[in-house]
Order: structure tokens, then sequence, then C-alpha cells
């Protein structure tokens, strides 16, 4: 294994590479690069790694604020877990289901929610429309870069209000964006949404219906993940040090954190794209990149667990599981723990209504929530124990949720993994399948190394210690 250098001169550190951020990204590339002998340092501003993959704590259980569902097709993530020795388990989704669309609730157990005939038509028919405008996107013929410039000129909510035959189905449009993007059709580039149709292979897949089907959650929480690649790599991951300034020249590349340099010969910059904003490079960024990282907007979302004395809803045969485009939340889910010693919602507060409520008092909000899961389970829903939450609008290393594109914005984001000199860059924004998941977190960070071992090896700087 590799091991720092500290340059008393430079006060500060010398490496191959230095990684900033150690979130999934970051650590993926941190673990590949050692596993190749490269000599990597990390830099994480936050006193902790695993960035979006972040909990809390109740009675002593560890529940999650962030990414917590590993679906069927996550094949990295799934590799991943299973290299870490991390249990995983079912979600939970036993019993009636309910998806609430313009005050009326559609309920659905094993099989797929049965909507009106007229809806569940519509649903079908504007899934397989969404599927043929990415094929046709996906041609890269000059004809499909003018139709990407044309459908770009569009929101989402724009060409749902054309070509839904139901207000239904636009409803359960709104809810399933809400869900996936955390950001609402008015705000997201129709070319965007394509995008991700493509980068999540089909439309039926980005706008899943039954979210809780085939899922599964890392027991413990997916921070665990963080935790375990960080206890194997302690040398390398430097916690709280906020990178605050990037400085590269044609033979190295220095990012200055408060009172220490971490000089390198290249660099894999993983934050996203709107919080790269917050650093300042000498020389300036150019124009192309500034411009794209200007453009990538952070969806919002506020994630609100509620304790119960036991998973209450259970036993009056309900999975936990909700939709529902009335809000505040948009996605609630049973997150109790495995041996069900405790009850657990999990409420997701996205979009517009996650802006809303974070500006309200925590009172207001609980108040709000509990109300809406009144609604939903009865009476019991009263009898919370416990809540805590995270504002994922409100963390400095985040700002947000996921990032996404208005419209307007297509032409810039094909730059968004091209390098800057020796600056390359990762995170989950920046993956081209499973685009804002932790899949897409592996897929970049892999990618990032990938290009950064080519550079050593054709400067023929790769040590091998294998
Ligand atoms: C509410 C919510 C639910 C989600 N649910 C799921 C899910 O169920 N399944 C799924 O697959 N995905 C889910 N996601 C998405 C997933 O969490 C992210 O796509 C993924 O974690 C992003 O990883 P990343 O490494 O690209 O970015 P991040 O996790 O954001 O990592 C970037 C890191 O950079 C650090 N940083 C920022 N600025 C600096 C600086 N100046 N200097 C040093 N370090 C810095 C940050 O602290 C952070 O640790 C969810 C996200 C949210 C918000």
């Amino acid at each position: 294994m590799s091991t720092l250098q500290f340059d008393q001169n430079l006060l500060g550190f010398n490496a191959d590479v230095v990684i900033i951020g150690a979130g999934l990204a970051g650590l993926i590339a941190t673990r590949r690069l050692i596993a190749e002998g490269v000599n990597v340092i990390t830099v994480e501003a936050r006193e902790r790694a695993g960035g979006r993959m972040g909990g809390g704590t109740f009675n002593g259980e560890s529940y999650d604020f962030g990414a917590q569902w590993v679906a069927p097709q996550s094949t990295a993530l799934r590799t991943l877990v299973h290299e870490l020795g991390l249990p995983l388990t079912n979600q939970y989704h036993e019993g009636e289901s309910t998806i609430g669309l313009r005050n009326r609730a559609t309920r659905y157990t094993k099989r797929a929610p049965f909507f009106a005939p007229h809806v569940a038509l519509d649903y079908r028919r504007l899934i397989r429309l969404l599927d043929a405008t990415a094929r046709k996107l996906d041609a890269a013929t000059d004809e499909s870069l003018e139709r990407a410039r044309r459908i770009d000129t569009r929101s989402f909510a724009a060409w749902l209000h054309d070509s839904c035959r139901s207000r239904t189905t636009i409803a359960l449009f709104n809810v399933l964006t809400r869900v996936h993007f955390h950001a609402e059709p008015t705000e997201i580039s129709l070319y965007y949404i394509i995008d991700q149709v493509s980068a999540h292979r089909g439309a039926g897949q980005l706008f899943r219906t039954r979210p809780a089907v085939l899922q599964e959650r890392v027991i413990g929480g997916s921070a665990r993940i963080a935790e375990r690649i960080t206890q194997q790599f302690r040398q390398q991951i430097l916690l709280d040090t906020p990178i605050l300034a990037m400085r590269q020249d044609e033979h190295s590349v220095t990012a200055y954190s408060r009172g220490t340099s971490f000089r390198a010969r290249y660099a894999i910059i993983t934050t996203p794209p709107v919080v790269t904003q917050q650093i300042y490079f000498e020389p300036h960024l150019p124009p192309a990149r500034d411009a794209l990282q200007q453009r990538i907007i952070m969806g919002r979302a506020i994630t609100m667990i509620l304790f119960y004395d036991y998973p209450f809803w259970r036993e009056n045969g309900k999975s936990g599981t909700v939709l529902d485009d009335a809000g505040p939340f948009s996605l609630c889910h049973d997150v109790s723990p495995v041996n069900a010693s405790e009850g657990a919602l999990a409420c997701i507060i996205s979009g517009e209504a996650a802006h809303h409520w974070g500006m309200q008092p925590r009172s207001e909000r609980l108040a709000a929530v509990v109300k809406q899961l009144q609604h939903w389970f009865g009476p019991e829903a009263l009898a919370y124990r416990g809540m805590i939450e995270r504002d994922w609008n409100a963390e400095r290393w985040n700002r947000g949720a996921n990032g996404f594109l208005a419209p307007g914005a297509a032409s810039y984001i094909h730059n968004v993994a091209t390098p800057v000199g020796r600056m390359h860059w990762a995170g989950s924004e920046t993956a081209t399948h499973w685009t804002n998941t932790l899949e897409g977190a592996i897929e970049s960070g892999e990618r990032a190394a990938a290009e950064v071992m080519v550079e050593l090896g054709s400067a023929g700087l790769l040590r091998t210690n294998r």
C-alpha cells in the first residue's frame, strides 16, 4: 500500500493523485488507484466520509437520510457491498401500498397498481413515447442533434401537458418526477428527462410506479459502505479538510485547504458541480466548464424519519409505501430495523415542497408530515415517539439532493466529464449510466481513476505494487 509523503518545504502533502471529496465516487477512485499502486491522498470537507450516503441514529439504530436503496440492476453496487461484507435486507413491501393522486387513492399489493383503464393506457403510452424519443436521440446523427436542441426548448411539464390525455396521468408523472429528480417537471428540461431515460435503460425504470418492489437496503445504513472503505485507507483519507482553492500548472496540480496544501500530478474532483463552483481555481476554469457548472441545478429534498413503538401499519395490512402528489412528502417507506424492534417511516419531501417546508419551523414541518401520515395510516400515526431529519438543501457540501438541467442547457452537458488540464471529474452527476445514483457514482469513480491511470502510464509514472 502506498504511503503519504509530508513535504516540509511545501507545508503540505505530495502524492501522485489528489482526490477531492470522499463520497462514494471519491472512495471508489481512491480504492481503485491504491489497488493499482498509485500514491493517493483523498481530502474530504466533512468530518465523515460518504457524502450523500449519510444518516442519523435513533435508539442506537442507524437510519439513512440519503441513498439507501439498492436496485436489482445495480450490479457494481451489489459487488461492492458483497466485497465489503455488508448484508442486505429486502425492502419491506408486504401488504397494501398506496398511490395518492388528485385526492384519490389507488391501492395495490404484489401486482402493478390498478389505475383506471384510461390512466393505465395513457401511462403506458407515455412510457413508450419517452422510450421512442430516447432511441431517436441516441442515434447521434445530425438529425438527432437538431432534435435534442428542439426538445431542450421545452420543460417536461409542457410536454406532459401536451402529451397526457388524463390529468391523473400528469399528476402521476409529477410525483414520480419529484421522487426521482427531487425537482418539479416545470423546472426540468424535456431533453434532460430523455437523456435520463437512456441513462436508466428505459422510461419504465425511471418512472416506476412501484418504488419498493425488488429494492434492498444495507443493514445498518448505506453509510457503512463509506465507513468500511475509510477503515481500509485511514492513512490516505483526510476528513474535515475542505478544499478552498486549486491551482494547476504544466507540471502539477495543488489543492489548498486551511493551512495545508496537497500537491499531485493529477486531481480527481468529485464534488457536486454546484459545490465545485465554491472552489477558487487558478487559472480560472475554461468558460465551457464554468458555464456547465452554473447550469447543473440541485434538486431539493428533506428526509424525515418518524419512529413508533412497532410497525403498526404492518398489522393493518399495509406495507408503509405511499406515493402522494399532495405532499408534504412525495414518498414514504417502511425503514424499520430488520427485527422490527421499532417502527420507522422515512418520508421524503421533494422539489418545491422541500423548498417551502424547509423554510417552516421544525414543529410545523413535523405536524404537516404527521397529518399526512394520519391520512394514510390512521390515528396510530399520531403516536410517534421521535423524529430525526435532514434538509439536504441546507448541507453546505451538497447544497441539494442531485443535479438536473433546466431547458436550454443541453449543449453544455456533454463536457461534464472532460478533463481540464490535470483535473479530472467524477461524481454521480457525471455518470453516463444510472446518473444521480450510487451505481452512477461508482461508474464515475472508476472512469476517472482509469483516465488518471492512462495519464500516469503514458508519462511512465505508473509504479506497480501488485
Ligand atoms: C434524499 C436522497 C435519497 C437518495 N436515495 C438514493 C437511493 O436510494 N439509491 C441510490 O443509488 N442513490 C440515492 N441517492 C443518490 C446518491 O446518494 C448519490 O448519487 C451519491 O451518493 C453521490 O455520490 P458522489 O460521490 O457522486 O457525491 P457526494 O456523495 O455528494 O460526495 C461528494 C463529497 O465531496 C465532499 N466535498 C464537497 N465540497 C468539498 C470541498 N470543497 N473539499 C473537500 N470535499 C468536498 C462532500 O462533503 C461529499 O462527501 C439519494 C440522494 C438523496 C439526496
